[in-house]
């Protein structure tokens, strides 16, 4: 449409049609607290009102270019889908921040977007204290639960706003959504997504959660609502759909909990990250809780054939691996259509995405069977703006060949018949060793099926002799320690299962995994942790 605001397609047409509906059901840190249910008449009273509240500071947008960032610092509650629909209202732009950030990241975040507002509640505004004075253009903080010195209070502002608001006319392309990508490889760029990427991506998100609404549904996920996996793909699509979302805030994720939480407030449908999947798979009774989920999807990282065998068990539905990234909208393609889903078979591109295997400098594409760059080309509702005050770096990520332009993921992969996509592993991950081209995922799921091992994380190591080798790094699951028969369990272990050329030849034991906020292996900071005389 030619006016679209999130804001108004995720609340106000339910609070109009079914102002009772439930939008959001709380569980409190632990998954047993008590309950709070928001209906939709509450969430579009509430937004309305912190709508009010940013545009008497002055804040919004002219509905043609970025609005005022709005940052939210709050874990998944009532108050975070509140400032992000009142955000989206006002014509401004919602910046979601993880509350496991820590002072820097939170800087580099807060710096880049300019964010003029930020919500959060007592716990982090700690951290925000800490580096407020390097924020000049940070005018306001507001605080929940009763507030704090140096900040505003924000339901004692929402109460003294008026709950009529008319939302600022957005067109499909005004901005509305700055997100940060991982981090996996370095510094995080902004990805900025106008309004329309909201419905542009509802046929994706359906294909691959399997989510076209059925009576009783109701979604959770424990993914954070500032990854664009629990923002875009849970929390928006499900409320545009009137689908009731759990949010529970877990201080720390337990796999018992979690189980618990899916049984207790009959969750029917989840976006289970995979080391959420991982966690779970861990628990020795996993195998018999039989969830009865409608549909479960998940993505971000490679599953393995581990993670899909079990999930058949404990779930009760086959898990639908989706491919994608923040630039392009996450879900690019879905195993979901798959008869037998395979470790880095990704599947068909969803509606509205063209996925090709390329030379990522001529932008030309090659033919079935061979291994290139993975490329996307999406017309405009599902494709982001670009890198928020980096022209640079946007037009960097794109090429140009006889078909057109092309997004280059940085991913590779192989195409297969009919269009089917088989991930490779990243572009900088890709370990060369002895003329052979090798994805550190298979090999990651290898030695995750042996027993002893909990983490995997398998870089190139520089050898003289073949270029790289493969070098792994594991933690071990409780009551394992590393020993000499360990070290030849394990390498009998591979061998019964991996291409020569795959062997780990290196087998690092640690104490720790090193991941992003999202759960991704850091694979810099392992390969920064190889023996110093290799690396030279
Ligand atoms: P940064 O761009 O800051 O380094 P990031 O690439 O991890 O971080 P995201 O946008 O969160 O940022 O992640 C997208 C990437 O995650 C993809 O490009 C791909 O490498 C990986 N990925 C996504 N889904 C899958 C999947 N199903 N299997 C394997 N890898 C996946």
């Amino acid at each position: 449409p030619e006016h679209y605001n999130i804001g108004v397609g995720t609340c106000d047409k339910w609070a109009e049609a079914d102002p009772d509906r439930i939008a959001l059901i709380e569980v409190e840190e632990d998954g047993y607290g008590p309950l709070r249910e928001t209906s939709f008449a509450e969430l579009h009273a509430a937004s309305n009102r912190f709508a009010n509240v940013l545009a008497a500071k002055g804040l919004g947008g002219n509905g043609r270019d970025a609005g005022d960032r709005v940052a939210i610092l709050l874990p998944q509650r009532r108050e975070t889908a509140i400032a992000h629909i009142a955000a989206f209202k006002a014509g401004c732009v919602s910046l979601p921040l993880f509350t496991l950030f820590g002072p820097e990241a939170l800087l580099h975040r807060l710096r880049d977007s300019g964010a003029r507002v930020l919500v959060t509640d007592p716990a982090s505004f700690e951290l925000i204290r800490e580096i407020r004075a390097e924020l000049p253009a940070l005018e306001a903080v507001f605080v929940t639960d009763g507030g704090a010195e140096g900040a505003e209070d924000f339901d004692a502002a929402l109460d003294g706003a008026s709950p009529e608001f008319t939302p600022v006319k957005t067109r499909a392309e005004t901005p509305g959504v700055l997100i940060y990508t991982s981090g996996t490889t370095g510094n995080p760029k902004g990805a900025l997504h106008a309004h329309r990427v909201l419905l542009g991506h509802l046929p994706g998100v359906e294909m691959s959660h399997d989510f076209l609404p059925q009576e009783g549904d109701r979604i959770w996920t424990p993914a954070d609502w500032a990854w664009i996996g629990g923002l875009l793909d849970v929390l928006l699509p499900a409320l545009h759909h009137g689908v009731p979302v759990v949010a529970c805030r877990f201080r720390k994720f337990s796999a018992r909990a979690a189980a618990d939480l899916i049984r207790r407030l009959r969750v029917r449908n989840a976006f289970l990250p995979p080391t959420a999947l991982k966690m779970m798979k861990a628990d020795p009774d996993s195998v018999a809780w039989d969830l009865q989920m409608r549909s479960v999807a998940s993505g971000g990282e490679p599953l393995g054939a581990q993670l899909l065998d079990w999930g058949r068990k404990a779930l009760g539905v086959t898990i639908n691996e989706f491919y994608g990234q923040t630039e392009c909208n996450m879900v690019v393609s879905s195993a979901a259509s798959l008869d037998a889903p395979e470790p880095g078979a990704m599947g068909w591109p969803v509606p509205g995405h063209e996925v090709a295997i390329i030379d990522s400098a001529s932008g030309e594409r090659l033919p079935e069977g061979a291994e290139g760059a993975i490329a996307v080309r999406a017309p405009d509702p599902v494709m982001f703006l670009g890198y928020f005050n980096q022209p640079e770096a946007t037009e960097a990520k794109f090429v140009t060949g006889s078909e057109g332009r092309w997004l280059l993921t940085g991913d590779r992969g192989v195409a297969g018949r009919e269009g089917r996509l088989r991930f490779k592993g990243r572009d900088d991950d890709i370990i060369s060793t002895g003329g052979y081209r090798v994805g550190p995922a298979e090999i990651e799921d290898c030695l995750i099926a042996h027993p002893a091992v909990q983490m995997a994380g398998v870089v190139g190591q520089p050898d003289p002799l073949r270029g790289e080798i493969v070098a792994a790094f594991i933690t071990l699951c409780p009551g394992y320690g590393d020993s000499e028969s360990l070290r030849e369990d394990l390498a009998q272990h591979v061998r019964a299962r991996l291409a020569k050329y795959e062997y780990p030849r290196a087998i690092y034991v640690i104490d720790d995994m090193p991941v992003t906020t999202t759960g991704k292996i850091i694979r810099n900071a392992l390969r920064a942790r190889l023996p110093q005389e290799t690396v030279q």
